[in-house]
């Protein structure tokens, strides 16, 4: 991590974790970060990958990548990879500390034959729907399994030809013996192992037709890898419970805390894997990289950098409340950082050519123009100048709309970025009377210094014709149009998607130094925003990472 980095502000868990450390109880701290491989990661894993790595960074303990592969229907080894990237991507390393619960499974099972062995344990063949039945309600108790007093020896006979595959699919599961009256329902003889036949397990193949469920697996898996605190989200507060009859009830050393804080959620897009899912496998994106998506792959690849994105990290921070974090507080992480490290370039997005007509024809100058106004190190760059230039449509009006204006009228002066000031004298037009054509005069005596005797307030951009390069700009905006797309009623949530969330231009001018840009530097186009090469496109595409400013907060955009 670089040095400049602020540090993570503390929070409850942190001082949970100064205590365990004071108290003596933990010596070394120890968390994982543990995802299921069904779904590429997106912005809400990255709280989760910040706390984790980021606490055993800062109490100098260890952090275990552990994917949670209890559902193999769901999941794949193209999950597997790119989550490993992604969190690499973001900074952390497990130190060849990768596992997945699928590593567990033998032992999984002989501490279920444990249980079943100390009378916690019991083979159940109610389908599914009578089991629900006889779970009961949040008011009213559940009953006892009829299957729920069998001799252990029958219990265990049983088990084990569930694993040599005796049975089918919903035949029988595995269940806890602990409350059917408890007023947590987590706590009603919860299921242990299903039955599949027939799936290949990404990582175990065809070994097991018996799988664990999640439950089970999770505390089991934290206490084999000697976790010390087990961070989650709040919707396993409930689960703790049966978290915590697990690891009392086998034989094992080690006895996590299991801690829940609350999920990030983010204004005007989605981030239930499902969602996600669905926006992929039904074309309404590209791929979960798409520039749009909450992905850290599709973040990646919209300019996004790991910095910006940990920080966005430690200034939401992690507490127990519910909350709904608006986008511009993303935004504002990597305006911020790209502001501070990104070269200055010019790119016209809606070209309007422009003829310098007293400029001599055939002269091209090569102007030397700072990177950064702010940080001398970055240097200086040529940007070259010729009689025909283009400046984009936006930045002229043929009479000004009111006095603020300070870009281009007819008859007016505004001067060009980093080169001399233009005076614009006369207006060409088609037979429909779209304007195609400016014709200027320059002041040669204007670089570098103010003219005489008159006050040039605006400051356009523009990319000289002759090296100029042709390249397409792709425009994002929200996902969706409705803040909280998560929250309607209904499960198609697809209508709610922004029809203008993608904006392609496909013939911008760029200045000449960015035909060689790369997709690892991103750019400010001045006045325009912060883009970045797209990594896949053919040509010279670039995406725009974010505005130069909250569009959405209706700023008036300067010259
Ligand atoms: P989904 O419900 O979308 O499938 P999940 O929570 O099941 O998501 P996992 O792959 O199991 O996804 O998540 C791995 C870890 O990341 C878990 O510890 C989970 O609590 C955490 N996590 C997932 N989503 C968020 C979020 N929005 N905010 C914070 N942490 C999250
Ligand atoms: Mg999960």
């Amino acid at each position: 991590m670089s040095g400049e980095e602020k540090s993570a502000p503390s929070n409850f868990i942190r001082q949970i974790v100064d205590q365990d450390l004071a108290s003596g109880k933990h010596s070394a701290i120890h968390t994982r970060f543990p995802p299921e491989p069904n779904g590429y990661l997106h912005i809400g894993h990255a709280k989760s990958i910040v706390l984790n790595f980021g606490i055993a960074e800062d109490y100098r303990g260890l952090c275990n990548l552990r994917f949670d592969d209890t559902n193999p229907q769901k999941e794949n080894v193209e999950y597997v990879e790119a989550i490993q990237k992604d969190v690499r991507w973001l900074g952390y390393d497990w130190d060849g500390r990768l596992f997945f619960a699928s590593d567990y499974f033998e032992q999984l099972y002989q501490f279920a034959v444990e249980l079943i062995e100390k009378g916690k344990a019991f083979v159940c063949e109610l389908d599914y729907e009578r089991m629900r039945d006889y779970r009961g309600t949040l008011k009213e108790p559940g009953k006892n399994s009829p299957y729920r007093d069998r001799p252990i020896a029958e219990n265990l006979d049983l088990f084990q030809r569930m694993r040599a595959g005796e049975f089918p699919d919903g035949a029988r599961v595995l269940r806890a013996r602990i409350d059917m009256a408890s007023p947590n329902i987590n706590l009603r003889d919860p299921v242990l192992y299903r039955i599949r036949h027939g799936v290949v397990h990404h990582q175990t193949g065809a070994a097991w037709c018996l799988y664990p469920m999640y439950d089970y697996t999770h505390p089991i898996s934290d206490a084999l890898e000697g976790i010390t605190h087990s961070l989650c989200t709040l919707e396993f507060e409930d689960h703790r419970p049966f978290y915590d009859w697990v690891l009392d009830n086998i034989s094992i050393g080690c006895h996590p805390r299991q801690i829940e804080f609350s999920r990030l959620n983010l204004e005007y897009t989605v981030m239930s894997k499902r969602k996600l899912t669905q926006l992929v496998s039904e074309g309404h994106v590209e791929g979960w990289d798409d520039p749009r998506m909450p992905t850290i792959a599709g973040l990646r690849r919209r300019g996004f950098t790991p910095a910006a994105i940990r920080d966005f990290c430690h200034r939401i921070g992690i507490t127990k409340a519910e909350n709904r974090v608006e986008m511009s507080v993303l935004e504002n992480c990597i305006r911020e950082d790209l502001d501070a490290q990104a070269p200055r370039r010019m790119a016209v997005l809606r070209p309007l050519k422009l003829v310098i007509e007293n400029y001599p024809e055939g002269r091209i100058e090569a102007l030397e123009v700072a990177n950064h106004p702010k940080d001398e190190a970055q240097g200086m760059r040529k940007v070259t100048m010729g009689r025909e230039i283009y400046i984009d449509r936006a930045d002229f009006t043929e009479v000004a709309p009111n006095k603020q204006w300070k870009r281009l009228v007819t008859g007016g002066e505004v001067r060009l970025r980093g080169s001399y000031v233009i005076r614009c004298e006369a207006v060409v037009k088609d037979a429909q009377g779209e304007i195609i054509e400016l014709r200027c005069s320059y002041d040669p005596a204007t670089l570098n210094a103010n003219p005489e005797g008159r006050k040039v307030k605006g400051v356009i951009h523009w990319v000289c014709a002759a090296t100029g390069v042709r390249a397409e700009v792709r425009l994002y905006d929200r996902l969706f149009t409705h803040p909280t797309p998560d929250a309607v009623s209904g499960s198609d949530f697809t209508y709610l998607i922004n029809p203008a969330s993608l904006e392609v231009l496909t013939d911008c001018l760029v200045e000449a130094a960015l035909a060689e840009a790369t997709p690892e530097t991103p750019f400010q186009f001045e006045r325009e925003g912060y883009f970045t090469r797209d990594p896949k496109a053919l040509g010279l595409v670039f995406n725009r990472t974010v505005t130069l400013r909250d569009s959405w907060a209706k700023l008036e955009q300067q010259p």
